[in-house]
């Protein structure tokens, strides 16, 4: 596989900007990664024409893959026309706003921002700001985006920034825990309850796994947020509009939260990010409130445009249907090659997502006929569930490096494109094909 230009690229980059990336997680591919010169449908091509199916599609926002439908592409192309931005309210900003209400439980206002980072920071500060309080409640492993208020590790007794340049004092006032874990949040709230502001959590983790929640879990979460007066927020920036159709993940787990904060899809391949909630609560921000949040770039007609011609096409076509459907025959295959060359591995996801955990440890073959059949349900009666992913630690415990220096490598070089690193999540868009999942299974059974 020539990757010349990839190269030649990566050489130049390296001169002018930090590790020749502008996002850390790119640059994870060693010894540098290639260079995407277009997309097409299920599959991008590098800028040395090789071309890969891929299963990162830009980290998750791709729901439609890399062709966008006519009409999709059409209004993308108006809005741009008519000149950029413009600084005061256009049409489409409500228009994407009433979608949302309409669909989301949880959904009564929203405020649009331009990334998934800068929707957590505004949902932290409104929930400060909400309850006066100041501590915040995260998972272990748990990925809220670059920002000051979740960038933190350890454990709630002792919290550490996880990043050079964040003050101690300011990692103090967050509080992680493993996901899956009530007695950790029990104690937590015995703890600190007074000063809860709120418990951030992603539905499923996603960025660390795919870890999916015991039953009951979030059931558990709103309680405990209600009996102390916190907020309950569920980061729906990967799942949102694409786990649990337009009703999003809080649909699909029957559980409402106060706050929820949206990224990716809902901007339809354009910098984007929301936080939704309770009108009472969203109401807090400014002007309305006095949680002060603005921003130049907010509500820019060309995402909004982009993201509500994305989620209107998947309104009115099988999209759901079609993702859904090649993931669960992507799961179920990866399920039997994995029971078959590697029974330790944990097949996870759900619905349009997919992962092999390659964990160490696993129930003998001969037992593994009760398996949750297309991913990790953490059913209690699988034979996997004492050693299937619970939490980050246990995520953290696999075979990482087998992972990322061998088997990469060896699915890239059969042109399948995996997400940069173990913990990140895959997906499944609408321009995938049948084709695509027969050989990305093929691949992987060659490289397991
Ligand atoms: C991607 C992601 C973010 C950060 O979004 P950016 O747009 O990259 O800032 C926040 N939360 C979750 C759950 C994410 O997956």
């Amino acid at each position: 596989m020539n990757d010349d230009n990839s190269r030649e690229l990566y050489d130049r980059a390296l001169s002018v900007m930090p590790g020749g990336v502008n996002s850390a997680v790119r640059a994870a591919i060693e010894p540098y990664p290639f260079f995407v010169q277009k997309g097409d449908a299920g599959h991008v091509i590098d800028a040395d024409g090789n071309r890969y199916i891929d299963w990162v599609m830009g980290l998750g926002p791709l729901l439609l893959g890399h062709s966008l439908p006519e009409q999709v592409q059409a209004a993308i192309q108006q809005k741009a026309s008519e000149g950029p931005m413009y600084g005061t309210p256009t049409a489409v900003e409500v228009d994407l706003a009433e979608f949302v209400v309409r669909h989301v439980p949880s959904v009564e206002k929203i405020r649009f921002v331009n990334s998934g980072t800068e929707a957590t920071v505004s949902a932290v500060r409104l929930a400060r700001g909400y309850t006066g309080r100041n501590k915040i409640v995260v998972m272990q492993g748990g990925y809220h985006g670059a920002q000051e208020s979740t960038l933190v590790e350890g454990t709630h007794e002792n919290p550490a920034p996880s990043s050079a340049g964040i003050p101690q004092s300011f990692a103090e006032h967050t509080l992680p825990v493993p996901f899956n874990d009530e007695d950790a949040m029990r104690e937590v709230f015995e703890e600190h309850g007074d000063d809860i502001a709120a418990v951030l959590t992603e539905p499923i983790l996603a960025n660390y796994g795919i870890v999916y929640p015991e039953d009951g879990y979030h059931e558990f979460l709103r309680e405990i947020t209600n009996e102390h007066g916190s907020l309950l927020i569920f980061d729906e920036v990967i799942t949102g509009f694409r786990v649990g159709g337009l009703g999003c993940a809080q649909s699909e787990f029957g559980v409402t939260p106060d706050l929820t904060t949206f990224g990716k899809i809902i901007g339809g391949g354009f910098p984007v990010g929301a936080i939704g909630g309770r009108a009472e609560i969203i109401d807090g921000f400014a002007p309305a409130g006095d949680v002060f949040q603005a921003g130049t770039f907010s509500g820019h007609p060309v995402t909004m445009a982009a993201g509500l011609e994305t989620l209107q096409f998947a309104a009115e076509n099988d999209v759901y249907n079609h993702v859904n459907g090649l993931g669960e025959q992507l799961r179920s295959g990866l399920t039997e090659i994995v029971a078959d060359q590697a029974p330790s591995y944990t097949v996870t996801g759900t619905e349009s997502m997919f992962k092999v955990i390659f964990t160490r440890e696993g129930p003998g073959k001969e037992s593994l006929e009760e398996q949750c059949s297309a991913g990790c349900r953490q059913r209690p009666t699988c034979p996997r569930y004492d050693t299937c992913p619970k939490n980050a630690a246990d995520v953290k415990n696999a075979e990482t490096d087998r992972w990322r220096r061998v088997f990469w490598g060896q699915m890239k070089a059969q042109d399948v494109f995996l997400s940069q690193n173990q913990f990140e999540c895959q997906f499944v868009s609408y321009g995938h094909t049948e084709a695509d999942v027969e050989a990305t299974l093929e691949a992987y059974k060659n490289a397991l």
